[in-house]
């Protein structure tokens, strides 16, 4: 029992520590101790150590009994697939970001959330300026490094209940609860210099490419200023983005309705 608990035990705390020191280096701004995740995070990898301690005990004990772990050992693994596909279902593969329709999904719940408690909220609709010179010149893989790079940099600049999500090719969508134009002012402001910061190095084909210079026009659109439907305030957003680009890109410019489109 001892020595099954203490490899449990050291499993568990290597396998969680190389994991935390990877995600640490993948974006150093972020907190150590928080890396560990919820105990939901971990109760899965838990309860398939468990199993197999309970195997390895019935093995010595009772080696015929340790067929009755069999139909758990397989549920389990369902439901890891389960989590993989709603994964899948929910995420853009190239960024980690939420994708279209689940970002729309629950950006739909927070609107409905702040029109019932009269709160306001604030969406940025973030375009990668010029982007395709970046494929033109490097190819399309160094491309995608380039927008996981900034989907990093939006998750770093924003908090942990805002929601991202990839809009399209190189468009971003990030919705913020309780944000008023200036405060969304500011948090566009962080991203766009966080963005204009980025040095991404990748390496393809033995060829190693480092790409700077990426800007990004960011558009605001905020509720109550705009209408509270999910496809005004992405409307709102878009016309301010497009106003950024033709006043001259990398920069942040917010809806309103006096100014010209
Ligand atoms: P603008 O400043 O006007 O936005 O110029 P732009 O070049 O960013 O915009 P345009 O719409 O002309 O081109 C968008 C580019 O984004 C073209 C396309 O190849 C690239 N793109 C879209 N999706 C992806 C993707 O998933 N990976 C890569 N590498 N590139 C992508
Ligand atoms: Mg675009
Ligand atoms: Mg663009």
């Amino acid at each position: 029992m001892v020595a099954i608990g203490a490899a449990i035990a050291a499993f568990t705390g290597v396998n969680s520590l190389l994991i935390m020191i990877g995600l640490k280096l993948q974006n150093p701004k972020r907190a150590f101790l928080p890396l560990y995740g919820s105990l939901a995070d971990n109760a899965l990898e838990i309860a398939t150590l468990c199993l197999g301690g309970a195997a390895a005990l019935l093995l010595v004990a009772h080696p015929a009994a340790a067929v009755l772990v069999l139909l758990p050992v397989i549920v389990l693994h369902r439901c890891v697939l389960m989590r993989q596909l709603t994964e899948l279902a929910t995420h853009d593969g190239k960024t980690g970001l939420l994708n279209d329709t689940e970002w729309r999904t629950r950006a739909t719940t927070e609107i409905a959330r702040a029109q019932r408690q009269s709160q306001r909220f604030a969406v940025l609709l973030i375009d990668l300026d010029h982007f395709k010179k970046v494929n033109d010149a490097h190819g399309h893989l160094a491309g995608d490094a380039v927008l996981h790079a900034v989907a990093a940099a939006i998750s770093t600049e924003t908090r942990a209940y805002d929601t991202i999500g990839r809009f399209g090719g190189e468009e971003f969508v990030v919705l913020l609860p309780g944000m008023h134009t200036e405060a969304a002012h500011a948090a566009a402001e962080r991203i766009r210099a966080a963005v204009a910061e980025l040095i991404v190095t990748t390496s393809i084909d033995g060829c190693t490419h480092v790409i700077t210079g990426v800007t990004a026009s960011i558009g605001i659109a905020t509720y109550p200023d705009t209408a509270v439907a999910i496809d005004h305030i992405l409307h709102a957003a878009d016309t301010a983005m497009y106003r950024a680009k033709t006043q001259g890109r990398n920069q942040v410019v917010a809806y309103s309705v006096a100014a010209p489109n």
